[in-house]
């Protein structure tokens, strides 16, 4: 039988200060060449065996050998000038320096396949790797060809899901695809984001799960959040429309938000990776406050349907913080499994 409430992280942990500097987000590699590819092995070793001693039961790669979430997954699909970059606003919130589509976008070769079989060889635990949704990525760049976030989504979705098909045959257990846009624009997520999302998702010999936050703990993020009011509904719009999708794990942000936990009703049937701690404060959890955000949560989803999770990317924060986030996170997941038995 599997573990009960198994423990997860969202996507990135922080690198070693020798690979990139630590504490900043998208900070550039400080290796080149075959010292880079060989030191973000031996980093991605280091995030598995720290997720291993810590007690996390779905074991990720931490994104050790990606720059950002999206970019670096472009960076490697015909169609896209990375030396041609432009400053867009991005999630309606922030500039950011992004790279063009100057032509059809196509996937000339396997992106991070390799990368996760090398993962499969370090642990027995299962496995989750993630990428960018479709929406997320038309999200996070220029384009000067297709003119259509619509069009050019439905084409990144095909190549979504040709690089899930092979990563779910190197031995990936989870599939997950980041729709942070999914909680900004939600008359496109109406008209097509989620239906992109499907089939980029469609057919996997995997478990395929959505993470839908509110960011990472950058200023942009938080000054944003300053402004949502008492209450986090964004979560309305999209739930409903996931829970007659085909994605079987939805991934959300709870643990000191303002998130009403309610919302998961919306998706009942569904597993719900929930964030218990949070990612935006270097203050460390205790395992009793994680616990209390796993109870609150049951009352909405049954046990053997809750996945507890960071709230999302842990990459900006102390090396030691984060870790110790991850020990907090499965200490309170054993409380609470505790209790169930
Ligand atoms: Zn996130």
């Amino acid at each position: 039988m599997p573990t009960p409430l198994p423990t997860a992280i969202v996507g990135s942990l922080p690198k070693p200060s020798w690979l990139a500097q630590p504490e900043v987000l998208w900070s550039p590699w400080e290796l080149e060449g075959d010292t880079l590819i060989e030191g973000q092995h031996d980093a991605l070793r280091a995030a598995v065996q720290e997720q291993e001693l810590r007690g996390i039961d779905i074991v990720s790669d931490g994104e050790q050998t990606r720059q950002h979430f999206v970019t670096t997954f472009i960076e490697h699909l015909e169609g896209v000038d990375f030396d041609n970059r432009e400053t867009v606003r991005i999630r309606d919130r922030y500039d950011a320096s992004v790279p063009t589509v100057v032509g059809a976008v196509s996937r000339r070769k396997p992106v991070f396949v390799q990368d996760a079989a090398f993962l499969r060889a370090q642990t027995d635990r299962p496995i989750k790797w993630a990428l960018p949704g479709p929406m997320t990525m038309i999200d996070t760049l220029a384009d000067r060809h297709y003119r259509s976030r619509e069009k050019l989504a439905w084409e990144f979705a095909t190549i979504l899901n040709q690089e899930a098909r092979e990563l779910a045959a190197a031995g990936v257990d989870v599939i997950q695809f980041d729709e942070p846009a999914f909680n900004v624009f939600f008359d496109e997520l109406k008209d097509w984001g989620v239906a992109a999302l499907e089939r980029a998702a469609e057919g996997l010999q995997a478990e395929t799960a959505v993470h839908i936050c509110y960011g990472y703990g950058i200023k942009a993020n938080n000054d944003w959040k300053a402004t949502l009011g008492a209450e986090w509904r964004q979560y309305e719009e999209s739930l409903p429309l996931l829970q007659r999708s085909n994605i079987d794990i939805v991934s959300l942000e709870s643990h000191r938000s303002h998130v009403p936990i309610e919302v998961i009703e919306l998706i009942r049937g569904k597993k719900v990776m929930l964030g218990a701690v949070d990612v935006a404060g270097a203050e460390v959890e205790t395992p009793e406050e994680v616990a209390e955000t796993l109870r609150r949560a049951l009352q909405y989803v049954d046990a053997d349907k809750l996945i507890p999770s960071s709230n999302c990317g842990m990459a900006p924060l102390p090396r030691g913080v984060a870790y110790d986030k991850l020990s907090a996170l499965s200490a309170g997941a054993r409380i609470v499994r505790d209790e169930l038995s």
